[in-house]
């Protein structure tokens, strides 16, 4: 396998790192302290990311959609990462909600939320957690009824990343029949026409990125907003979670590579001893298993890359790829917090936000435990969740 980039792959690396260096790491550490950032706000920075191919990134070209391929999906959201996580999760909200309506069938109503999503006229995200039903998504209990040429959902979603801030909501809910022969369907709900309710949920870290419980008290949808799969297609929350942890695990990446790199720049600058830190062995020790747990995690990541750009399905891939990224950001953000000492316990220092944001990738979108979990599965053939 070809584990270097191609000349267009290390142009678009170059292009990113140099636009977020200017003008997303300066204001990023204010920003994201403030409260999760409102929509209009949101919508003036991911204006900006479209023309690097942040939207739909993987949506092809012939459907208007940049038609990125999955490695270079994941360089520009690594990079995004390293810039600015909760900035990288609102862009991969609204992206997971387009990637699905682009492989559904298309209707009028479809199209014109497609258009709006993919030109950065509106916010998306992806509603499937509920308060019973984490892990667990076969305890889901939302309902679609259907009444007319319409559908009345009732039931609440917790967790929606862009929540509070998105236009149009995918909602998985359980119908009568979906088609595809599984009780789920998604159903495309827009703010304007349908109204539901929500409230923010304070959380540790992201703190820019809106996370929030959705209310659906009869909320009425027309009927063509079902969106519909191809016979073969699995069950609705199954489609989701592998494009989920193509930008997930990227962010994470880039978590780890950004606390590297203040924890490299400031144990060469702060003397002890007389010394510069990095002098000191067991900041030499910490700094090369920070280095380790990157690159390892990178050539996981990118192999399972290539590999989904060679059609190939690769789930136990993936799924190390995922639980490895989601530790080592964990591990490496700590790590880095130590090497600045006091000072990477001060909210000056952007590395306490690293070290905040880095816990959320091993519990969103297929915890770790369940990343493990599959691991096993497709190297025993036996599945413990069943
Ligand atoms: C910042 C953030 C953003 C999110 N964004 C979204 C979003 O946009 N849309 C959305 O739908 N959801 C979203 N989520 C929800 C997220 O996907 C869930 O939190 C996740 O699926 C876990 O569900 P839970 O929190 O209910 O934990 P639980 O399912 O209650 O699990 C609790 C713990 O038990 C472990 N566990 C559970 N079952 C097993 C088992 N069988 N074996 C071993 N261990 C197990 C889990 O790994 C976990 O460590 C988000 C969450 C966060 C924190």
């Amino acid at each position: 396998m070809d584990f270097n980039f191609s000349k267009q792959e290390k142009l678009l690396q170059g292009s990113v790192r140099e636009y977020f260096r200017n003008k997303i790491v300066p204001v990023a550490d204010e920003l994201d302290r403030k409260a999760p950032l409102t929509r209009r706000d949101a919508l003036g920075f991911i204006e900006n990311l479209v023309s690097f191919g942040y939207v739909g990134s993987l949506v092809p070209e012939a459907e208007n959609g940049p038609g990125l391929s999955h490695v270079e999906t994941g360089i520009i959201f690594l990079e995004l990462g390293k810039a600015w996580a909760a900035l990288g999760a609102i862009a991969a909200s609204t992206s997971h909600a387009l990637t699905m309506i682009s492989k559904s069938k298309r209707v009028p109503g479809i199209k014109y939320a497609m258009d709006r999503l993919m030109s950065s006229k509106s916010l998306g995200c992806v509603a499937v957690t509920e308060p019973f039903a984490g892990t667990d998504l076969s305890a889901i209990k939302t309902t679609a009824i259907p009444e007319g040429d319409t559908y009345i959902i009732n039931g609440t979603k917790t967790w929606v990343s862009n929540g509070s801030v998105a236009d149009m909501v995918l909602v998985t809910v359980k119908m009568e029949s979906a088609g595809n022969g599984n009780p789920y369907g998604i159903l495309l709900v827009e703010k304007e026409a349908s109204f539901f309710d929500t409230t923010e949920i304070p959380k540790m870290g992201l703190k820019g990125l809106s996370t929030a419980r959705l209310f659906f008290d009869d909320c009425r949808v027309p009927g063509e907003n079902l969106l519909q799969f191809d016979e073969n297609d699995s069950p609705a929350a199954e489609l989701i979670l592998p494009h989920t942890s193509c930008e997930k695990t990227a962010l994470a990446l880039g978590l780890t590579e950004a606390a590297l790199e203040a924890a490299v720049s400031y144990a060469r600058k702060r003397v002890q001893f007389g010394s510069p830190l990095a002098r000191f062995q067991m900041i030499q020790k910490m700094i090369a298993e920070m280095a380790i747990g990157l690159d390892a995690g990178k050539l996981l990541y990118f192999r399972s890359m290539k590999m989904l750009d060679e059609g190939l399905k690769c789930p136990k891939e993936l799924a190390m790829a995922d639980s490895f990224a989601s530790q080592t950001a964990v591990d490496a953000t700590s790590k880095a917090i130590q090497i600045y000492g006091g000072y990477g316990y001060s909210d000056e220092y952007p590395v306490e936000r690293f070290y905040r944001d880095a816990h959320c990738f091993s519990v969103m979108e297929g915890t770790k435990q369940i990343q493990q979990l599959k691991i096993s599965q497709q190297i025993t053939g036996i599945d413990a969740l069943v």
